[in-house]
């Protein structure tokens, strides 16, 4: 351990940082591909990947020579003036999917901030004062500023903040009556995730994104997608909705846009952008060279057939070898997801003890995550090496057995 390591550990965190977290008991301090190294020089596997984040592993060598290169050039000019990277990374994703236009944030917060803007600014000068209205999902995550928290549809986010933005209503997921029976002319947008990420890794169903955009066009509203965590490869395809052929208004991406350097994006087509005229909208450093340099190398790696192809192959893979080991120790309920995005509800007997088994399998040097109290969630990065990945499973089952042996089931 160099002196600079020894200086500061997980018991700093309690004394200094604000303590809305609470991490794991080590500190990760080196990550290269799918492994990650902490304080001590325990070796980890990471099948996590910052939470759909690291989409290429850690340290990816094409991103660090991305990154490296660009900080040898231009770090931030401001947005009185535009930049090379920020139009390399614009065209290459309107080039890639049915926008037009892009807007560039920090975070996935920050880019639903912008389409919730957008589609209420386009109602506003389209039809008037009264359409406002958002529709959005029950268990829905969309991000923690007061406007995306609320547009959630997780109370235990929301409450205790003050008043709350209006013209917010939430609908069951996956419920086209229960939409039919909420929309209507006042509404401005309907957003959702084409898969439920944080609340369990649930996909939407084929006829239910049909429907919800049928009913967007009749009452005028915008379908907006939150492929916050569902987008760039994870899926299996650049974007998931891309496997319903349901195309969005507006489609919101960040986590592994960055593979790990911190960077979102709004896009939409050329009309709707067109409302958000100069001054209606801004932030500091969104379009920041550095980021995008890295976000342009992400997307030319990720989009190749080569790399989603794969995507799909190992989360077949991953999903047929934990519905094994859930048969093998009577485990999980059902494994679903797309691509790379991958949850395994726990069944009856272990309801509500994800975060036990995800504990467990830190003792046994792998790195998963929760989705909600009952679903483990794996989301490693899409270019994993067979081998970690088999080595991952090896540790996820050690620390099923462990897991079983010492929960009352
Ligand atoms: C993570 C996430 C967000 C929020 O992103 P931040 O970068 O934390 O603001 C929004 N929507 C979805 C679907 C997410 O998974």
């Amino acid at each position: 351990m160099s002196i600079q390591e020894a200086q500061v550990s997980r018991a700093d965190f309690d004394q200094v940082m604000v303590p809305n977290y609470a991490p794991a008991g080590f500190v990760p301090v080196r990550g290269a591909g799918s492994r990650l190294w902490d304080q001590s020089g325990r070796e980890l596997i990471d099948l996590s990947g910052g939470i759909a984040v690291n989409g290429l592993g850690h340290c990816h060598p094409a991103l660090v020579e991305a990154l490296t290169t660009q900080a040898h050039k231009l770090w931030h000019v401001s947005n009185v003036f535009t930049n090379e990277p920020a139009l390399r990374l614009a065209r290459k994703l309107t080039a890639a999917t049915f926008a037009d236009r892009v807007f560039f944030s920090n975070s996935g917060a920050e880019a639903n901030e912008a389409a919730l803007k957008l589609a209420r600014r386009v109602a506003h000068d389209r039809f008037g004062e009264d359409k406002y209205e958002i529709i959005s999902a029950l268990n829905s995550f969309h991000g923690r500023t007061v406007f995306t928290v609320n547009v959630g549809g997780q109370p235990k986010y929301s409450e205790g903040f003050g008043p709350r933005p209006a013209g917010i209503t939430h609908v069951q997921y996956n419920d086209l009556a229960a939409m039919e029976a909420t929309i209507s002319e006042r509404t401005c947008a309907v957003i959702l995730e084409p898969i439920q990420g944080e609340s369990g890794v649930l996909p939407a169903e084929q006829a239910y994104l049909e429907g919800v955009r049928a009913l967007c066009d009749k009452y005028n509203a915008l379908l907006i997608f939150d492929e916050v965590q569902s987008g760039m490869g994870r899926s299996g395809k650049l974007f998931a909705h891309e496997h319903y052929g349901v195309t969005p208004d507006i489609l919101t991406t960040a986590k592994s846009l960055g593979g790990g350097f911190p960077i979102s994006a709004m896009l939409t087509t050329s009309d709707y952008a067109a409302h958000l005229a100069v001054g209606t909208h801004g932030t500091t450093f969104g379009g920041n060279p550095l980021a995008c340099a890295v976000g342009e190398a992400v997307l030319d790696i990720i989009n190749t057939p080569a790399v989603l192809d794969g995507v799909l192959a190992k989360g077949e893979y991953l999903r047929a070898k934990l519905r094994a080991l859930g048969e093998k120790y009577n485990l999980f309920e059902l494994v679903r997801g797309k691509g790379l995005l991958v949850g395994a509800v726990l069944n009856q007997a272990y309801k509500g003890k994800a975060g036990a088994l995800m504990a467990a399998a830190e003792r046994a040097d792998l790195l998963v995550l929760v989705a909600g109290p009952d679903v483990i969630r794996f989301a490693p990065s899409l270019v994993i090496e067979h081998a970690d990945l088999d080595e991952g499973l090896v540790r996820f089952e050690r620390a099923v057995i462990e897991f079983v042996s010492q929960t009352p089931a």
